[in-house]
Parts: structure tokens; C-alpha cells; sequence
């Protein structure tokens, strides 16, 4: 079914009775020619672009829960290109500019909102920072402004500036960046890899990864063996649990990353906030609530749900920058593991295994790649070269040290980058 301004006032006008799935529900066949593990959002964008821009339609995306249920329905929705260093940002340039033209490519809802995210600046060195970064973004083609304080206060004059423990210097602004409704992204792609052809199968976990003779052939899963003449390796913060499978040891840490609500507000923040001097960021959810969060948990694990130690720390930093925010209560908080690689960077490669994808390494910073990361995964798998956006995300780059993004300066250190 295709959504239209008509077809929403027929389906008002009728009970809205003929909406229909948005996906078929699936069991597994025999065999496949492309299998994907992992049905978040980078495993979905993989099989909609698999089908959509190489026309390949033999595809199965295996989901060990629900389509959706991992982080792609977890994180706080920030979509962004401010990044400096080539490598990382000509992948998110052409990311953003998917995100624009989302809606339409999937005639699906995913509520992109271009609101601007400022990234607040708190001493003279930050500035330079900030206005280095901002030529960078300008020159590649997109668009980064620099905030003095006195047009802050027009902005977002709910910040402290008068009485703050971290005075405010400025802001880098960039309009194109904003927030979209995570889910929605999911079921989005989901829906247009569906109506290509590609079986979408939940409930189905991969136990084992079949290699023969330096060849994938398969997989294991709990709905049974499955034959694949390409499997492709998208499981975020699984991500070195489903590669041992295939005897791999990724260089990726899983960490925990906490968000918080609060209850529904009338509108007070209309941009994305990120505090320049803690880990800590916000915006507004259409529905009211203020959406935020902070630093990861500082210990690897795969619970997905966080320790008090990190919630004081972010509460902490949200009353520093905006103490009014202590007026609102906290409805709920969640967690989601993040699959963290040593230079803040993703890893989009084959392996030494024929066959063999790998999908991995999106930090906490995964959900605004989705769109370029599926288009330039789907052009490895389908071509076996790298897409030209994507081809710095080289797995080999960890044991050579050459093509490293250490974006933040911070080295190989989890935590800081
Ligand atoms: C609290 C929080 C806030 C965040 N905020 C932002 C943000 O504002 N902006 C941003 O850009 N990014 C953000 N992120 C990061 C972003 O959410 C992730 O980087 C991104 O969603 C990861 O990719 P994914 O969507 O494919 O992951 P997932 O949705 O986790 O998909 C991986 C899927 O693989 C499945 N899987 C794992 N193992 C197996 C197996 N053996 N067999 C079958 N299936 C398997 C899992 O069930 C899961 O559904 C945030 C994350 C969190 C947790």
C-alpha cells in the first residue's frame, strides 16, 4: 500500500479498516543468495538498497527478536554531519543528505526533522576547535554556523549564562542536522526491502556461521540451517559475538550507552543541545518529552541497561547547563550496547573469509549513518568494491595503524572519543 495525502483521507473516512501489514511474516527457506544477520537499522537499509539499487531480490534479513527492538529503537535520534576529518565526513555528508530525500525515497513517515543541533563552546581553545571544524564542514559543502553568546541567548535562552560553573563562549550551529523518529526508520526500510522481495525473518537467531574451505556456505540459526552464497555480519553491539562465530576477534568493545525522558512538556527546546564541557546532550520529543543522555558507563558489557553512577553524572551535567531542567521529572531510562571501535570509527568491509561482510564499529553515533551505511554496504556486498564514501572503514586499518579516524583526538580510548 502506498501512503498519500488521498489515501489517508479514504482510510479516515472508512475506519481506517484497510491498512495492511507493512511486511510479510516469514519462515525461512533453504537457501539464499544474500543472508543478513541483523535486523536493526543498518541490517534493514543493507537489504532495502541490496534490492533497491542493485535490483538483487534473493535476500533474507535474519532477526534474533523483533525488527527494530535493538538500538535502532533505543538511541535519542540525532542526525548530523559535523564531522572533520576525511573518512568519517564525506560518509556522513552523503548520509544527511539521504536523510533528506528519506520520506519520499520510502513513502514512509520517519519524521526527519531538521531542527539544527548546536554544540556549545566553553573556552577560547574549544572556539578554535569549533571554527576549524566548521570551515571543514563548509568546504566539503555543508553548512556550519558559528554562534556568538549574544545570539545563543536569542536561540536558547533557557541555558544558564549568567551564574554557569562552565561559562558559555558560543555555539557551532548546523541547521541540516536535527532529530527523526528512530523506529520509524526501521519499520520504513523494513517495509520497502519487504515489498522488493526480501524475506524479513524474526525470531531467528544465528548460532553459527558455516565456513568451508575458506568459503562461507551458510549459517546456523535457531529455525535451523540455512544455505547463503553471501552472508553479511550487521549485529551493532553483538557484533564480536556473531564474528567468533566465523573464528573472528573484532577490535570492538561493547559498551553501555544510557538515555532518559522526561515527562511530556509544552515545546521549550526546538534544536538539539550538545554541552561542550561534560558528555551530555538534549532536545525535545514531539510528543514533550526531553530526550537526553550523556557518556557511556565506563565498563564493557552486554546488559542493556545502565548503573546509577553514570545516571548522577548525567543528571550532574543537565542542571550545570540548564538548571531549570530540575522542574521536570524523569519518566524512564533505558540502555543499549554500543559496538565501539578503537578510533570512534565503523568498520564497512569484507573479511579474509569469501563471502564474509562486516558491518560494525557505529559507537554512539550509529543511527545518523544508517542511510549511508546500508546504500554503502549493499554496493560492497553487491559489487565486492567499496563504495567511494565508504571506503576508509577498512577492517585492516586496526593491525596496520594506516587510515586511522581518531576524529577526537583521544586515541584508542573507548570512553573519550
Ligand atoms: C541510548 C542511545 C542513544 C543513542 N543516540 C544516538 C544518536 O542520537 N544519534 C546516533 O546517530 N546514534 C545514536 N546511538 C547509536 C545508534 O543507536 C547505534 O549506533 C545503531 O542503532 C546501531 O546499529 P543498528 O541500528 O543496526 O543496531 P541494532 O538495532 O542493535 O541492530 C542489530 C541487530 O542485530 C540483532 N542480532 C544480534 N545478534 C544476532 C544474532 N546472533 N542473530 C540474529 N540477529 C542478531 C539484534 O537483535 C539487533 O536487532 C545511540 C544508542 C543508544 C543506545
Amino acid at each position: 500500500m502506498k501512503f498519500s495525502g488521498f489515501e489517508l483521507f479514504k482510510q479516515g473516512l472508512t475506519g481506517n479498516k484497510g491498512w495492511g501489514p507493512h511486511w510479510r511474516t516469514q519462515k525461512p527457506r533453504h537457501a539464499y543468495d544474500i543472508i543478513i544477520i541483523g535486523g536493526g537499522g543498518h541490517g534493514l537499509a543493507t537489504a532495502y538498497y541490496l534490492a533497491k539499487n542493485h535490483g538483487l531480490r534473493n535476500i533474507a534479513v535474519l532477526e534474533k527478536g523483533y525488527l527494530g527492538g535493538g538500538n535502532i529503537g533505543r538511541n535519542t535520534t540525532i542526525v548530523r554531519s559535523n564531522y572533520m576529518l576525511p573518512g568519517n565526513s564525506e560518509f556522513y555528508s552523503h548520509s544527511l543528505k539521504l536523510w533528506e530525500g528519506m520520506e519520499q525515497d520510502l513513502n514512509f513517515n520517519t519524521m526527519v526533522s531538521q531542527r539544527g543541533q548546536i554544540v556549545l563552546f566553553h573556552s577560547d581553545g574549544q572556539r578554535d576547535d569549533a571554527v576549524r571544524r566548521a570551515n571543514a564542514m563548509i568546504n566539503r559543502g555543508d553548512d556550519a554556523e558559528i554562534l556568538s553568546t549574544a545570539e545563543l541567548r536569542k536561540h536558547v535562552p533557557y541555558l544558564d549564562f549568567d551564574n554557569s560553573r562552565f561559562p558559555i563562549y558560543g555555539g557551532i550551529m548546523q541547521r541540516r542536522a536535527g532529530t527523526a523518529r528512530h523506529d520509524a526508520v526501521a519499520w520504513g526500510y523494513a517495509r520497502g526491502a519487504d515489498k522488493r522481495g526480501v524475506e524479513l525473518i524474526q525470531n531467528c537467531e544465528v548460532t553459527g556461521i558455516d565456513i568451508e574451505n575458506g568459503r562461507v556456505v551458510g549459517v546456523q540459526t535457531t529455525q535451523g540451517a540455512i544455505k547463503a552464497k553471501k552472508v553479511a555480519m550487521v549485529a551493532a553491539g553483538r557484533s564480536s559475538q556473531v564474528a567468533a562465530m566465523a573464528g573472528m576477534r573484532l577490535p570492538i568493545e561493547s559498551h553501555i550507552l544510557q538515555a532518559f525522558v522526561s515527562e511530556g512538556l509544552k515545546p521549550l527546546i526546538h534544536h538539539v543541545i550538545s554541552f561542550g564541557m561534560g558528555h551530555f546532550y538534549i532536545s525535545q520529543s514531539d510528543k514533550g518529552g526531553l530526550v537526553f543522555g550523556g557518556n557511556l558507563d565506563y565498563y564493557a558489557s552486554f546488559a542493556a541497561r545502565g548503573n546509577l553512577a553514570m545516571k548522577e553524572h548525567v543528571m550532574e551535567a543537565a542542571m550545570a547547563l540548564m538548571p531549570i531542567i530540575g522542574q521536570a521529572k524523569v519518566l524512564r531510562s533505558w540502555g543499549g550496547i554500543m559496538d565501539m571501535s578503537p578510533d570512534g570509527s565503523p568498520i564497512i568491509d569484507k573479511t579474509h573469509i569469501e563471502g564474509l561482510y562486516l558491518n560494525c564499529g557505529w559507537c554512539y553515533g550509529g543511527f545518523k549513518a544508517v542511510p549511508a551505511s546500508g546504500f554503502g554496504f549493499a554496493h560492497l556486498i553487491a559489487t565486492d568494491s567499496p563504495h567511494p564514501t565508504a571506503a576508509g572503514f577498512r577492517l585492516d586499518r586496526f593491525r596496520s595503524g594506516y587510515g586511522l579516524m581518531d576524529e577526537e583526538g583521544t586515541g584508542s580510548q573507548h570512553n573519550l572519543h
